[in-house]
């Protein structure tokens, strides 16, 4: 039967091709980003001092510590790959450690309640008739004065969320799904979030409205993935830490060409034609921007000609420039101080709709046309400036009549 999990459902809105690589096609990757490894370490050393304290064990700061280092150092492998170049595996370790610290000293003794479940597996129908299912793993589950429920979650994650963001979290909000029922006498569930690198404890609480609103979110991002006939790659600032960039479309190439050493990576043809593409691109600007300047010095000469010739015709060998000299007026734009009281002047004399949001070049064809009574056009024209405008019109010798 169809199960899905927080995660699963994570990564397809995150980028449904990862979703198809990871989750369809089940490509398995050697490689693990370091946050994650980090991440799991920590787990581990939280899960220890709880299973141990089960067993009336309570281990000490430095004894944490130390199976931390233990487990960092029997989990690495080559395969951990570092994304922020600036920071190297000691780095992260120590964060590590100072995570595993101010959790120990903020909550020792650890007498908040009992443990009742460690990485403990839920899965739960989330709607039985099409027999969709949701499996997820609960970091610790916590009875409190016999009718509290609590669900904790660690995160090891650089980025602390907002209120909001958790209120409308999905990961816990499932697992509050997945142990409703489990136990008698449970008042209340409480979801957690221990943000370790901030040591920082978040809570929150769900109503059966907003799990059943939940449900019917998650039935219809099923229903989404499951008609998705393309998984397409979604490019984000998440790409940098994406298992399967060497499998994607969008990032194949820059993994492979950024293994070349440099004699080979230059010689790449993807990389070639690129580059070519690009300084065409640039030489084209550069060109334009040249040509244009050439066009302006040589319409300058034309004038200049014309007006040392007199003329009002210049002949080339296929084409004719016509030199138009003529007198503009010219009304004020949008934005000249002027404007305003033309557009109120127009209005007040009723011939608003005639230059309808009083386009200036509309004003100069209805004054030209001596459309308006003369003591009106006389008194719109004192809103004219005059322009002396000449330009060049080009046309093919043969199209003349
Ligand atoms: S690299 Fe980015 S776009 Fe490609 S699969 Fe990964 S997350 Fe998706």
């Amino acid at each position: 039967m169809p199960t899905y999990s927080h995660s699963q459902l994570s990564t397809y809105e995150t980028c449904p091709y990862q979703y198809k690589l990871a989750y369809i096609q089940k490509i398995k990757i050697e490689t693990e980003g370091i946050e994650a490894f980090m991440g799991s370490r920590v787990h581990d050393a939280l899960e220890k001092l709880y299973r141990d304290l089960k067993m009336t064990k309570l281990n000490t700061l430095e004894e944490l510590l130390a199976f931390y280092y233990q487990a960092w150092e029997k989990n690495w492998t080559d395969a951990i790959q570092i994304v922020r170049k600036e920071y190297n595996p000691e780095d992260y370790q120590r964060l590590g450690e100072k995570c595993i610290s101010e959790y120990y000293k903020r909550y020792y003794p650890f007498d908040q309640g009992k443990t009742l479940g460690l990485e403990e597996t839920i899965y739960f129908p989330i709607e039985e008739e099409r027999g969709y299912w949701i499996r997820g793993v609960i970091d610790r589950l916590t009875l409190l004065n016999g009718s509290v429920l609590e669900i904790h979650d660690y995160k090891t994650s650089g980025k602390l969320p907002t209120q909001a963001d958790i209120e409308s979290d999905r990961q816990l909000a499932f697992y509050q799904m997945g142990v409703e029922g489990k136990w008698k006498d449970i008042q209340e569930i409480r979801l957690i979030w221990h943000y370790l690198v901030f040591d920082v404890e978040i809570q929150s609480q769900r109503t059966s409205g907003e799990l059943q609103r939940l449900r019917q979110e998650t039935l219809e991002l099923i229903k989404r993935i499951e008609s998705d006939r393309e998984f397409s790659p979604k490019e984000s600032p998440l790409c940098d830490w994406c298992d399967y960039q060497s499998l994607c479309p969008k990032r194949r190439h820059r993994v492979v060409v950024e293994s070349l050493p440099p004699n080979e990576y230059f010689q790449e043809e993807g990389v070639n034609l690129v580059n070519r593409y690009v300084e065409l691109k640039e030489k084209k600007t550069i060109l334009l921007g040249e040509i244009d300047a050439e066009i302006a010095r040589v319409e300058e000469a034309i004038l200049a000609y014309a007006e040392r010739e007199e003329l009002e015709a210049i002949y080339g060998s296929d084409h004719v420039a016509k030199i138009k000299n003529e007198i503009k007026e010219k009304y004020p734009l949008k934005g000249d101080p002027n404007r305003k009281a033309l557009d109120e002047f127009i209005k007040n004399a009723g011939k608003w709709m005639e230059v309808s949001d009083l386009n200036p070049w509309m004003l100069v064809r209805v004054l030209e046309r001596g459309g308006w009574p003369p003591s009106l056009a006389k008194k719109v024209k004192e809103f004219a400036t005059v322009e002396k405008n000449r330009t060049i019109i080009l046309s093919k010798l043969k199209e003349r009549d």
